[in-house]
């Protein structure tokens, strides 16, 4: 393979990219200069070639520190498609297999080596180490340092050491995790203080957000997945491990190949599981948010939340793991009040002292802003990271504004509700009331009687929920625990009540029925315009028409990837991108040196699938 000393013409030999993404080539510049940095991208970002490259174009191997066992086979069988040369240690591996890698790194024939921090920390390794030429040291997933966060390691504490014992080789730590003070653990407990800190923007303009009011929840799912997304691998998450197995099992009686992941799960059942998402094309899985970091499939084409995110970090982290590839992919989430209530049980009922549960009730509230902002979602999120946007025109809002009416009577009647009934009732009972129904519970305390009975007949129930919930999540009322989830009132009430203050609120969330053409639509044009998000541009042609697209040639190149992948043992997107496959129904190549062209095709692909694919393309288009 053709390598030089210009990372570009590595990138396109090696990789068939065309052109570096946001701030990769000036981390590998730094890298190539024997600098260390830090590299803040969001998932999907591009943060694995920042040092892949280096590592090819510097002496020696690039030693790669992942806790992500599960992945590491696979992202090993993906860079030797490319004619790199890795390989993977760690406890998966057996002896003799181990030996052969060791030997093949004193022997300068490796460029790649990803190690489990555990495994690179014993003392063999580290003498081992010292005895090889290494090109530098690549930390994956740094955030694991951080002892706040859920994915801490203990094992990245001790990654100090590689400064201390190999102080001239250099270092680059990568994360997902936006926030300052995990930045500022990282620095510190990996000595990165000469590092160069690169922080990309953390917008995604290919994921598509959209946040629908719960009603008839299963069935709005199903239609979620079933008109835009058949036959797409995608995630939902769910909040209880019992939620994760009921919604999975309901999901597969309706015919989705869905499948279950929680913490409650025998390993071997979870590891087969994820395997199954990982390695095939349209598994649907249904899981708690112990699904997470271990995801690194390019193609999931959606993240749901079926119940209601813990803050927007963890939205975002979530909704991250879709359209990694760069089409376009869809975050949804049905949202209700009960979500509300459920939440806000769980802050006030856990054993967090009073500044902890404080903290997580501000995040609460943040997330409820988004769920209820009739402005860009998109503007909101990255607002929330510190980065200031205009109005995205790929979400929701944008795409369908809301509509906002004036909410003030409504509002009025509802807290009087409240009050009158004593503050001691739930969102069902105080509906009841307002609609002058005779339940049992409305006789047995008499709020017949009252003079709120009956008020409300002027809106549904449904109605009624959403002013309910918008109340609560616009501070008017609050939910109390400790009174069986009873709405009171808050300070915010009395101008309401007093007739003092009027209240705007979004009409109901609707769900915005977009045709299944569309969608495949703006997934073919979306590679078209990849090149676009790609340089990080938001991509304009998202909607554009699929004109030009062989079906039929996707669906052969399809099937040949399949059969290929399957003969291999490797997932199919190792073999080829669905990016590359599209690119390629859209632009039949009529020679190699066009196909030689189309993105993600480098020379070894070229070499190896050359003449496969053009059979294909001559088969489709005589
Ligand atoms: P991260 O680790 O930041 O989540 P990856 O390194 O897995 O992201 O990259 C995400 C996707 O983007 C991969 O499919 C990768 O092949 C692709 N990619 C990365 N850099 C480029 C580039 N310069 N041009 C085109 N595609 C790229
Ligand atoms: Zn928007």
């Amino acid at each position: 393979m053709s390598r030089n000393d210009d990372p570009i013409k590595t990138l396109q030999a090696v990789f068939g990219y065309p052109a570096f993404r946001g701030r990769q080539a000036e981390i590998i510049g730094q890298l190539l200069g024997g600098g260390d940095a830090l590299v803040l991208m969001p998932t999907g970002g591009g943060k694995s070639l920042c040092y892949q490259l280096p590592s090819l174009l510097r002496p020696g191997c690039g030693i790669v520190i992942s806790p992500l066992i599960a992945l590491m086979q696979d992202q090993v069988a993906a860079l030797r498609q490319y004619g790199v040369r890795a390989a993977a240690l760690n406890s998966a591996i057996g002896l003799r297999e181990a030996r052969e890698v060791e030997s093949a790194l004193l022997a300068g024939e490796l460029d790649l080596l990803y190690v489990a921090p555990e495994r690179l920390l014993t003392p063999g390794f580290l003498a081992l180490l010292e005895r090889a030429r290494i090109a530098l040291f690549a930390i994956d997933e740094a955030h694991c340092v951080s002892q706040w966060g859920h994915d801490f390691r203990p094992e990245y504490l001790q990654l100090g050491v590689l400064h201390e014992r190999f102080a001239g080789v250099p270092r680059v730590a990568l994360t997902a995790t936006a926030d300052p003070l995990t930045r500022e653990e990282i620095v510190e407990r990996l000595a990165l203080h000469s590092a160069q800190v690169f922080v990309s923007s953390f917008d995604r303009p290919n994921i598509r957000y959209t946040i629908v009011d719960r009603k008839e929840a299963r069935q709005q799912l199903l239609r979620f997945i079933r008109d835009e997304h058949a036959g797409q691998a995608g995630v939902v998450y769910c909040l209880s491990r019992r939620k994760v197995d009921e919604t999975a099992q309901w999901l597969a009686d309706q015919g989705i190949d869905a499948i279950a992941y929680h913490a409650g799960m025998s390993t071997t059942d979870r590891e087969r599981n994820q395997a199954r998402f990982q390695r095939e094309e349209a598994v649907v899985v249904v899981a708690t948010i112990a699904f997470g970091m271990g995801i690194d499939k390019p193609d999931v084409r959606f993240v749901a939340h079926f119940d209601l995110p813990k803050s927007i970090e963890g939205y975002y982290q979530e909704t991250g793991r879709a359209g990694r590839d760069g089409l376009p992919a869809d975050a949804w989430m049905a949202y209700g009040m009960t979500d509300v209530v459920q939440q806000r049980r769980m802050i006030d009922e856990s054993e967090a002292d009073e500044t902890h549960k404080r903290v997580s009730g501000a995040k609460l509230d943040a997330l409820l802003g988004l769920c209820e902002t009739a402005g860009c979602r998109r503007v909101r999120l990255l607002e929330y990271f510190g980065e200031l946007s205009t109005a995205c025109g790929n979400c929701d809002n944008c795409l369908f504004p809301p509509s906002t009416w004036d909410a003030t009577d409504a509002a009025r009647k509802a807290l009087s509700c409240i009050y009158r009934t004593g503050q001691r009732f739930g969102v069902l009972h105080l509906i009841d009331v307002l609609l002058g129904r005779e339940t049992g519970r409305v006789r047995r305390w008499n709020h017949a009687q009252l003079s709120v009975f009956g008020i409300g007949a002027d809106l549904a129930e449904a109605q009624w929920r959403n002013v309910f919930r918008q109340l609560v999540a616009l501070g008017f009322a609050r939910v109390d625990h400790t009174a069986h989830g009873a709405l009171k009132l808050t300070p915010a009430s009395r101008p309401v009540l007093r007739a003092e203050q009027s209240v705007q609120m979004r009409r109901d969330l609707r769900e915005k029925p977009v045709s299944k053409k569309s969608r495949r639509k703006s997934l073919f044009a979306g590679l078209t315009a990849s090149a676009s998000v790609a340089a990080g541009a938001a991509p304009a042609a998202l909607s554009g028409s699929d004109q030009g697209v062989s079906e039929q040639l996707l669906q052969d190149l399809r099937a040949w990837r399949l059969a290929e992948s399957r003969e291999q043992s490797v997932p199919a997107y190792v073999i080829l991108h669905d990016a590359t496959l599209v690119q390629i129904a859209a632009q039949l190549p009529q020679s190699l040196e066009q196909l030689a062209l189309v993105q993600g095709i480098g020379e070894r692909k070229l070499e190896r699938y050359g003449e496969k694919i053009m059979a294909l393309v001559r088969g489709a288009h005589p």
